[in-house]
């Protein structure tokens, strides 16, 4: 990845056009069948400019009470778009018709009307949680017939298409926009794309410019994009089954509860102790986790895991986390 970057082609893209970032939106376009794509530095400036393009100020957007839209985007929907987020809470993570049709709102002179929806598959606060093609079509349905934009928060949407064992397209062109990262587990320095279509990403670039996202010589980040494409996407199911494996072993020690996990994302849930304290442990014995609750700890799978991290990071998490059983 790092000879990618160093033999990119660039251009000026806030001009002329980049060479690099061009071939990655019109690859990335193709894989989500989408008729175009924009590269954002950030997938939290995509999924920003996804609400600027589909809600009006006023308006609702419904999403799922842990989506990332909601707890990690520094209200942006609301400061940068005047839209007002509607959290809908589930069991699971997963948005189904049954849920979100009650909370639609018609236009009428009393309520905020309801101008998006938006879905996170995977879904990273509900542990990786994947939706699948039907689900996703269910609500794609509804929102057609309900007159709503539907956003797909998919920074994870290669991992949703990898445990479904389908192409990114069977679930990304089901919705409006699309929004996908480099930066998770295809593991580039920086990047997202948000796939839709021309006309509206032609908008999406006078927003994304507003933000500041308007990028130069971007090609030395999409050519990492590009190389990610070509070497981590492949084995991205790889991840899944490391995922399973450490989740097995930590369970199996018995001292924590530990959520099985549909793709790369693995939660654990202490007994005693802190999150905080056991973080700590963790460190001191050389593995990384995050805290994602006063008791709960996550840990994320990637290209750069090998099978020998993992076995070792099993064992020494098992090891480790007796002390908060
Ligand atoms: C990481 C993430 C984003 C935002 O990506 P950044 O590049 O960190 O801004 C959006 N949605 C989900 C579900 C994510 O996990």
């Amino acid at each position: 990845m790092r000879r990618a970057i160093a033999d990119a082609e660039v251009g000026d893209d806030v001009l002329d056009g980049d060479p690099t970032t061009r071939r990655l939106e019109a690859r990335v376009a193709e894989l989500l069948g989408h008729e175009a794509a924009l590269f954002f530095p950030s997938g939290t400036q995509a999924n920003q400019v996804a609400l600027g393009l589909h809600g009006t100020p006023g308006s609702e957007v419904i999403v799922e009470s842990g989506a990332h839209i909601l707890h990690y985007e520094q209200s942006g929907a609301a400061v940068l778009w005047g839209l007002q987020l509607r959290p809908v809470s589930t069991p699971d993570g997963l948005l189904t018709p049954e849920l979100v049709e009650p909370v639609i709102r018609p236009k009428a002179p009393f309520y905020a009307p309801t101008s998006v929806l938006a879905v996170e598959n995977s879904h990273n606060a509900a542990g990786g949680r994947v939706m699948g093609r039907e689900a996703l079509a269910a609500l794609a349905d509804l929102a057609r017939a309900s007159g709503l934009a539907l956003h797909l928060d998919g920074a994870r949407l290669w991992n949703a298409a990898a445990a479904l064992q389908v192409e990114p397209a069977a679930l990304a062109a089901l919705a409006d926009t699309v929004m996908v990262s480099f930066s998770k587990g295809l593991g580039c320095p920086v990047g997202s794309c948000l796939a839709g279509p021309t006309d509206l990403l032609g908008e999406g670039i006078e927003l994304r410019r507003r933000l500041g996202g308007g990028m130069r010589q971007s090609g030395i980040l999409t050519a990492a994009a590009l190389w990610a494409l070509d070497h981590a996407l492949p084995r991205i199911g790889d991840d899944h089954a490391r995922a399973r494996r450490f989740a097995e072993t930590v369970a199996a020690a018995g001292a924590v509860d530990v959520i099985l996990p549909d793709s790369n994302i693995v939660m654990m849930d202490l007994r005693s102790g802190s999150a905080g304290a056991a973080r700590r442990a963790l460190a001191e014995a050389g593995l990384l986790v995050s805290i994602f609750g006063p008791r709960r700890l996550r840990v994320v799978m990637h290209w750069q895991v090998t099978e020998d991290d993992v076995a070792w990071a099993a064992t020494t998490a098992a090891r480790v986390l007796e002390d908060f059983g």
